[in-house]
């Protein structure tokens, strides 16, 4: 058969309720549309049970655990540990593939404050560390946040990386986090024809720590804004990518399936399908 270019979607919310109605019906446009995998991040404690059995039924499916910071103004803060630890107990199962999403959220949710947000974060890292995991990690106007705790001594980066997941820091903040050893995923936006401050970031990285991902349902690339976005649509950002960077889409779709194989410890589908 001729090649043809395969998608890691490093960040889908495939377990999402905006799905259920049809999400084997979207499933199936992705693996025709080139998706060779996708990565699911719980976003909370209630979610992360149903999202064990995933892998094993397919392995081009593979998941994260973690806590949102959106998440955390529903959960009871004195339960904090509690979730953390039974975090800890399912990483050890060695079902998920990374650690996340987890991260920050702007100095300002009601009901998490950041110092709640960077605590929790905290434990995250040290979960990854403890289980060589890497992290998914959500960042949204708290860069100057996150960088501070990148450069605290005591707190623990993950050997296996970092991914900013939709990556909307800058050029600048990318540069620190290129330095650290981060990886980036850049979700629809990057299509947009206003997309000057993701599009200058993504010149400014590395091509072998870009990823590509939906963050489905959200985020929907150029044509489908504003629509509910799909793993398929990852064709779509990755095209984006390329044209930005100035590279075909099959040297784009090759280099950043082998960061997400080698970044997660998966191999996903192949092409022999
Ligand atoms: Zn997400």
């Amino acid at each position: 058969m001729t090649s043809r270019a395969l998608f890691v979607d490093t960040h889908c919310h495939l377990d999402a309720a905006r799905f259920d109605p049809d999400r084997d019906e979207v499933l199936a446009r992705a693996w025709d549309a080139g998706v060779c995998g996708i990565v699911i991040p719980a976003v909370g404690p209630r979610d992360w049970n149903a999202l064990l059995e995933w892998p094993a039924k397919d392995p081009r499916l593979q998941i994260g655990l973690g806590i949102h910071p959106q998440l955390l103004p529903e959960i009871d803060e004195r339960e904090d540990d509690l979730h953390l630890e039974r975090l800890d107990a399912l990483l050890a199962r060695n079902v998920a593939c990374a650690v996340g999403e987890c991260g920050l959220d702007g100095p300002s949710i009601p009901g998490a404050p950041l110092e709640r947000q960077l605590r929790v974060l905290r434990r995250h890292l040290e979960l990854a560390v403890k289980h060589d995991l890497p992290v998914l990690m959500h960042c949204l106007r708290a860069h100057p946040a996150l960088v501070a705790l990148f450069c605290d001594p005591t707190v623990p980066l993950p050997r296996r990386g970092v991914l900013m997941h939709s990556y909307s820091g800058g050029v600048d903040f990318a540069k620190f986090y290129v330095q650290r050893g981060c990886y980036f995923s850049f979700a629809g936006p990057v299509t947009f024809q206003e997309a000057r401050k993701p599009i200058a970031a993504l010149r400014a990285i590395p091509l072998d720590r870009l990823l590509v991902e939906t963050d489905a349902p959200d985020q929907a690339p150029h044509p489908f804004r504003g629509a509910r976005s799909e793993p398929a649509y990852v064709a779509h950002v990755a095209a984006g990518m390329a044209a930005a960077l100035g590279i075909d889409l099959e040297t784009l779709a090759r280099r950043t399936t082998e960061t997400a194989r080698s970044l997660f410890q998966r191999p996903f589908g192949t092409d022999s399908l």
